[in-house]
């Protein structure tokens, strides 16, 4: 069986977070705008992969490069991931701060390699700073990603990767600096080394989670949401239907379903340009939203078209909050825009009955009776009102 020294060890896992780095560019680049941070999560896995491999080839590359590029490049490399999970989860970047940490952590190793050299004072220079970056970086993804289950795990690898940072730099004090070479054969020095190129990997592969789950949510959230008025989609109604369905089915009750249509929309806009008769749409979305409460599922049907979900409620109460409804936005408060109306159909029946098919059914004869009698009026369906 072949034999792995560290260093192979090190250079072959160094390499990992850079062809990350490159998966997660490409990906990046099709992310929508309001993603933010990839980018920089992006780069910092690409600088730690450059870093990991100057430090694993200390002995074979000049010594300066080796340790200049390695430890600042692993300063700049944090700092570029702590940028990239603050912008990600919209808290003001700390440029100042990174900066800061990388002229400290450069003009510190030039003085241990050049003016004073000391390998075990450079090394607790760039841990000293690590651990500060490790520190912000775990707070931002516990304290932001506590709903995500992959921002906790990036969190999880920080934490580790803090503590480990931490004992490093307590332990090499402790000694008296001994022992702190790169490839000491000491318990803590190696479980440093491991620890930190496996944490560069899984930080990698995590940060990529956190950034496709924020894509999953945000595209799932814009399937069901309509464009124009930021109601419900009809597709997100009949989900909402299914389920309230379902529990009304467990605990009985009614399902009521009002279809909502604006009247002489056509009219609308030929007459007023089809700018203002989206305004209109989106005027009777929010004023329409303040009266229905959240549990009755209000969303845009389609067109000039509405639908709202109530359920466990009786007919009359149903009719009377359509009422209401109708003559709220018949009361024209909004000046900047033409007066206009709507009418209302209701059908309401026990959940049993209440498939979607049945309740259009009854709620658009009902609306259909609505137009009919003039417009600006509430229709109950004749099942309705026998229930
Ligand atoms: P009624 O009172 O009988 O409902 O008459 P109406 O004119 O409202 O009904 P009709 O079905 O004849 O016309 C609906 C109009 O709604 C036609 C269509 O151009 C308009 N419309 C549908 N979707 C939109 C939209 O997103 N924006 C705008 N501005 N108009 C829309
Ligand atoms: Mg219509
Ligand atoms: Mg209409």
């Amino acid at each position: 069986m072949p034999a792995f020294d560290l260093r192979t060890v090190l250079l072959m896992s160094s390499v990992m977070p850079g062809l990350m780095a490159l998966v997660m560019f490409s990906l990046g680049r099709s992310f929508p705008t309001n993603i933010r941070g990839v980018g920089n999560w992006a780069c910092g896995a690409l600088i730690v992969s450059v870093a990991a491999i100057l430090l694993a080839l200390r002995g074979g590359v000049p010594d300066w490069l080796s340790i200049m590029g390695g430890n600042c490049g692993m300063i700049v490399s944090t700092g570029l991931w702590l940028i990239g999970s603050q912008r990600f989860f919209g808290c003001p970047p700390s440029w100042r701060f990174v900066t800061l940490m990388l002229v400290i952590g450069a003009i510190g190793e030039s003085w241990m390699t050049w003016g004073h050299p000391s390998g075990a004072g450079r090394a607790l220079c760039v841990n000293v700073i690590l651990a500060l970056i490790y520190t912000r970086q775990t707070f931002v993804m516990l304290r932001y990603g506590r709903q995500d289950p992959s921002s906790m795990f990036v969190g999880a690898v920080f934490l580790i990767q803090t503590a480990v940072t931490a004992i490093r730099v307590v332990t090499s004090i402790g000694s008296g600096f001994a022992g702190t070479g790169l490839y000491a054969r000491d318990f803590v020095q190696t479980i440093y080394l491991a620890t930190g190129a496996l944490v560069s990997l899984m930080a990698t592969v995590g940060f990529m989670l956190v950034a496709m789950n924020r894509l999953r949510l945000q595209l799932e959230q814009q399937s069901l949401v309509d464009p124009l008025t930021g109601l419900l989609n009809r597709r997100a109604f009949l989900n909402a239907h299914r389920e309230e369905r379902e529990k009304m089915m467990r605990t009985g009750g009614l399902l009521s379903l009002l279809l909502i249509d604006l009247d002489h929309f056509k009219a609308i806009n030929d007459t007023y340009g089809h700018v203002t008769g989206d305004e209109i749409l989106v005027d009777f979305s929010r004023r329409a939203a303040e009266m229905l409460a959240r549990h009755n599922h209000f969303s845009r049907w389609g067109g000039e078209e509405f639908a709202a979900l109530v359920p466990g409620a009786r007919p009359e109460d149903v009719f009377d909050l359509a009422e209401a409804l109708r003559s709220r936005i018949a009361l024209n408060d909004n000046p900047s825009l033409p007066a206009y109306a709507c009418s209302i159909g209701i059908a309401c029946m026990t959940s049993g009955d209440a498939t979607i098919e049945r309740l259009v059914k009854d709620a658009d004869e009902a609306l259909y009776r609505a137009k009919r009698n003039g417009r600006n009026s509430v229709e109950l369906s004749d099942q309705a009102i026998l229930v």
